[in-house]
Formats: structure tokens, sequence, C-alpha cells
């Protein structure tokens, strides 16, 4: 129930731990260019200033913590825009997070979520096995024939959602040769340690092998170490801190002893959890800041590395118009932008287009997708719109979760062509083969 001007404000403490950030900003509305929930709705309370004010009443006392309130901060795809684009330095991001967290804190989640952050997230076999259940059920929804689809969720005028493809071997489970090894190609360049994440390891294992053999054939040592779990980012973004805060110290454990020069990810969502998240969830803390410092994407890694050239040395392939989307937490989260475009312009078998409105955000954004998914393909459609004005054969990407939701959109707007990982393009161009990710 909201409260009125009257009522005695209830002590918001995680909000009020924001407060001074709350007060940077200046309502100049900046941060509604390229907010994409915004640009759909037109609603103040879904862009970054009418979130700003939402909390500035919450502490003051003008409103209530009410379900419209909740639902304000949970649309919201964390695509970062609102705060690369504030010219008064206010971490729009923080105070999103500050809110839900608060949210977490007095309501909690549901009970599907708290089963999976409690007793699922932390233990990977676990995970694994859920994750072929749903892969099972994902069968029987592919299969379903068209009069079917207006019952079942997420499908709309018979066309179904793209599933990602839980069934195939995880990744986790294929690596027992790539473990610290030694490198018997003599002294390494660098010593690495690839985090996976659960996407990456599920969904994907083909394009964490590929990130793996790249690496080891330009010479460099790749381990893995196997005490890592999930990073946290459903937890995290549905302000569940206590459960991130444990994931991430599974994660310390597992790689702040390994002797390596880089922790490398090939999940952009992951990567801006372990190299920022962490960070600002244990602030001053040393080993997690060592832990961060130590975050690569692969692509950059293989550009500041100079080894691109190991991913050149093929002949004869066809020539593949590609063009690339920013994932935001790769972009605005890392920092990311510049290395994958050079990487992908260095391939003698591919013909770099740009397209318009590359680093708008896909709609994904991992729950938001099944949470609000007209509003998620609303997003999908404007960008398939985009990628379709470049004429581009492939589109590429750095991300799992942009490359379901990318490949759902390209496919529900009838414009599938193949959405791949960089690592996956490297392999495609040189064997021809295609990966689960492409529909027709
Ligand atoms: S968050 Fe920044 S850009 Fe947005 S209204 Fe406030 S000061 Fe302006
Ligand atoms: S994070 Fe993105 S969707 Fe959320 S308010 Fe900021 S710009 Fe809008």
């Amino acid at each position: 129930m909201p409260i009125g001007k009257t009522q005695k404000a209830l002590k918001y403490e995680f909000i009020e731990e924001i407060k001074d950030n709350i007060a940077k900003c200046v309502m100049c509305a900046s941060c509604h260019a390229n907010c994409p929930t915004y640009e759909l709705s037109r609603s103040e309370t879904l862009n970054a200033r009418g979130k700003i004010r939402l909390a500035r009443g919450l502490l003051t006392g003008e409103i209530g913590l009410t379900d419209r309130v909740v639902n304000d901060f949970d649309e919201c795809l964390s695509c970062m825009n609102c705060r690369t684009a504030c010219p008064s330095g206010v971490d729009t991001m923080a105070v999103i997070s500050a809110v839900r967290h608060e949210v977490h804190e007095r309501r909690g989640v549901g009970m599907v979520a708290r089963f999976i952050f409690s007793y699922i997230l932390a233990h990977p076999w676990r995970l694994n096995l859920l994750a072929k259940i749903v892969g099972i059920l994902s069968l029987f929804y592919t299969a379903a024939p068209r009069w079917l689809a207006r019952f079942l969720p997420f499908a709309n005028k018979g066309v179904k959602r793209v599933n990602p493809d839980f069934l195939k071997k995880n990744l986790r489970s294929s690596l027992s040769d790539i473990e610290p090894s030694g490198e018997e190609r003599g002294t390494p360049l660098k010593r690495v340690a690839f985090f996976s994440g659960c996407m990456t390891d599920l969904a994907f294992p083909e394009t964490g092998l590929k990130v793996i053999e790249g690496l080891k054939s330009a010479g460099v040592e790749v381990i893995y170490p196997k005490g890592q779990v999930c990073c946290g980012a459903p937890a995290y973004f549905a302000g569940d801190f206590t459960t991130t805060k444990e994931l991430a110290k599974k994660n310390l454990e597992a790689f702040v002893n390994v002797d390596v020069d880089a922790i490398v990810y090939s999940c952009a969502t992951c990567g801006s959890v372990l190299g920022e998240i962490y960070r600002e969830l244990f602030p001053g803390d040393q080993q997690i800041r060592k832990m961060a410092l130590k975050v690569v994407d692969f692509q950059k890694l293989v550009i500041d590395m100079s080894i691109e050239s190991i991913f050149s040395a093929q002949e004869n392939t066809r020539k593949l118009k590609v063009t690339y989307h920013d994932p935001c937490h790769l972009k605005r989260g890392m920092g990311v932008d510049k290395e994958p475009r050079r990487l992908l312009k260095s391939l003698p078998h591919v013909e770099f287009v740009e397209m318009e409105g590359a680093d708008a955000c896909c709609g994904g954004a991992g729950t938001f997708s099944m949470k609000f998914y007209d509003s998620s393909m609303g997003q999908g459609r404007r960008k398939v719109e985009w990628i379709k004005k470049s004429g581009a054969d492939i589109l590429v990407t750095a991300c799992p979760s942009c490359q379901l939701q990318l490949t759902d959109s390209l496919n529900r707007f009838g414009h599938p062509i193949p959405v791949l990982h960089t690592a996956d393009l490297i392999d495609y161009a040189f064997s021809g083969r295609r990966t689960t990710t492409d529909r027709k």
C-alpha cells in the first residue's frame, strides 16, 4: 500500500546507502536517449530519471514499495545506456540494483527462483540435471504442432520461441583432457584460466571448446578450474546479493590460487559480473580485486596478444559478410568494443559490415525475456530491422544470452541468418559447420 506524505517513511537501508548518488541527479533527461524500455513504452518510470524519482520518493516517504514500483525496477534491461549517457555521473545502475536488493530483502523472490538460487546455482551437477530436464521439455515444446502453439508460452501467430539445446554433453564434462597439464609445446606465451559460465557450459559447449582450442593453438596454455560455479548474474539482477556473494566466494576459491596471467571468458555477462559487480559487492577486498583485474574477454586477449594471425592461416575459405552486435555487458560493462571488430576484420574470410544500432540492447537480458517477452521481442524486432539493412549473412556476438535472444528474434521476424560467437565464426568459416543457433 502506498503511504501518504504525512506517514512516517519506512527505512530503506540499501537505498539510503546510495542516497548521495541519487542526489546527484539533476533530472535533465539525457538518460532518455537510448533507453530501450523507454523508447518502446514512453513511460517515464521505465527510464532512469523516473526510477531515480521513485527511489527519492521511497526515501522521503512520498510513495511506498508498491507492486507498480517493484515492476518498474524489474522492467529494466540493465543495459547501462543510462549510466553511459548521464552527464552528471549518476551511477544509475547502482540505484536500480539497490532498489532491487531492497525489494528482495523485503519480499523475496518467487518459489522457483528461490529454489534455483538456493539449491541449484552453486552445484554444477544439479544445474546440469535441471538443464537436461528443461532440454527434454523443450523437445516437446518444439515438436508441438502449429495449431497447439497458441496455447504455449512465448508463442505468437504459430511461431514458437527458439530454445537452447540443453541436451548435449556439457563443456565441464568434456574437459578432462585440458585440466592443468603443463605445456607440451614448450614455454607458453601465457597461461590463462577459462571461466565458462552456465550458458556456455550447458548450451554452447562447442563455443567454449573453440575458445580453449583456439588459444591453445596460438601457444596459450589454458586451464579450466573445476571448482568454478555460476557467476551469480541471475541472482544479482533479481536483487539477491547474498546468493551472488556466496557464488563469488566459490569462484574466488577456484581461481585465486591458480597461477595464471588472465581469467578468460566468452560470455559478456559473466565477464561483467566477475570483473565489475564482485568488486561492488566486496568493496576493498583485495583478493576479489586481484581476481577481477585478471578477467579478460576472449577477443580482447587475442587482440592484446596480437595472435589473431593464428586464425587467419586458413586458405580457400568463402568470404562471409559479417556484422557484430555489442553485448551491453561487454561494451558498457567491460569497455570492450574495438577488439571484436579488429579481430573480425583481421579474418581473411570475413567482409565486416557495421550495422546501425550495433550497441543497442537486443532485449534478452536473462530472465527479462521470460518475464517481459513482448517488450523483449519489441527490442528484438528493432534489432532485426538493423541486421537486415546491413545485408550481413552472419551475425556475430560475444554473449550466449544475446545469441539466444537474437536467434529467436531473427527467427520470429523472418530473417533467420546464423548467429555465432566470434569463436564459432572462426571455426564456421574453416569447416563450413553450422552451430546449434543456426535456424533455417
Ligand atoms: S540520471 Fe543523469 S541523465 Fe538521467 S536525469 Fe538524472 S542527471 Fe540527467
Ligand atoms: S539500464 Fe537500460 S533499460 Fe534500464 S533504465 Fe537504464 S537505459 Fe533504460
